[in-house]
């Protein structure tokens, strides 16, 4: 497994496999990997030919004051955990490198990003659509994974590499959420988590029980169900709730009625940390 540091160099590097018609799978991620990003680099080593996972604190991304400076880098051990699971490239710019003196263009991608994490965090998506933009061409893959705990990201991309044509050369895949053993959603952030902090960030997986259980004695109220998930994890002690959204699953459009696909779009604050988790509905 190679290291590389300057687009030149990883293009230099995929120009034969790209003219041998090899197959190159690209799992974007800001590092500091754990068994969920782990789980993408698993599936596009085992369907492609090469395999590049980007690493990149990716500033545009950051609201002015969220925590782009204290974001957790481990590289040593990225690199280690990304060689036993057999990757071919790592693909790990500087700022500079990404944002060269000059740099001025954004993707915006309207509907989508709107609301939920795009309304709380202005600018976020513009950044994610971005980079990712940015990523698909520097590596120009075959297939590029993209993990369902950030969903509301997930249906960005999947949403701007329609509009663009992209879609005619990338297929974007979507895999499921890695949990820990009582439900979390594993994230980087979750070493910002104190054991306490630990404890009240469960809430959210378990606030899906109660959703499975107003479905099943017939509730469709989708304000009834969302001030009872709220009301649950607000049980729950440092918490507190950025959104709880009910919305749909391609669109992200509100519902207004309980039928059919639904998604249970959540964030929380546990002190000064911000989590998101997310479960697919169906009746
Ligand atoms: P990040 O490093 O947080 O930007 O994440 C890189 C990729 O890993 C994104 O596509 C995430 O959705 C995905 N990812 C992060 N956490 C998980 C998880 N617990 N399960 C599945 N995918 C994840």
């Amino acid at each position: 497994m190679k290291i590389i540091r300057h687009i030149k160099e990883l293009n230099d590097s995929l120009y034969d496999f790209r003219r041998q018609g090899a197959s190159i799978g690209l799992v974007p991620t800001m590092g500091f990997l754990h068994e969920g990003h782990m789980s993408l680099v698993n599936k596009s080593v085992a369907d492609n030919d090469v395999t590049v996972v980007s690493i990149f604190v990716n500033p545009i991304q950051f609201g002015p004051n969220e925590d782009l400076e204290k974001y957790p880098r481990d590289i040593e051990r990225d690199e280690s955990l990304l060689v036993k699971a057999g990757a071919d490239y790592v693909f790990y710019p500087d700022v500079k490198e990404m944002y060269p003196e000059g740099f001025s263009t954004k993707i915006t991608v309207s509907g989508v990003s709107c609301g939920l994490c795009g309304g709380s965090r202005p600018g976020h998506f513009d950044g994610v659509a971005t980079v990712v933009t940015k990523l698909f061409n520097i590596v120009r893959p075959n297939n590029a994974y993209f993990g369902m705990k950030d969903y509301q990201q997930l249906a960005v991309i999947k949403r701007f590499v329609k509009d663009l044509n992209m879609d005619s050369f990338i297929n974007i895949i979507g895999m499921p959420i890695v949990r820990e053993r009582d439900g979390l959603a594993l994230s980087s952030r979750n070493v910002y988590l104190s054991e306490d902090d630990r404890k009240s960030a469960v809430s959210m997986h378990k606030s899906f029980g109660i959703i499975d259980e107003l479905i099943r004695q017939g509730v469709r109220d989708k304000h009834e169900i969302i001030n009872a998930v709220k009301a649950f994890i607000e049980s729950y002690p440092g918490v507190k709730i950025d959104y709880a959204e009910i919305r749909e699953p391609v669109t992200l459009e509100e519902k207004t009625f309980i039928d059919g696909d639904f998604m249970l779009m959540l964030a929380i604050f546990v002190g000064s940390t911000r989590l998101i988790d997310n479960r697919l509905f169906s009746l």
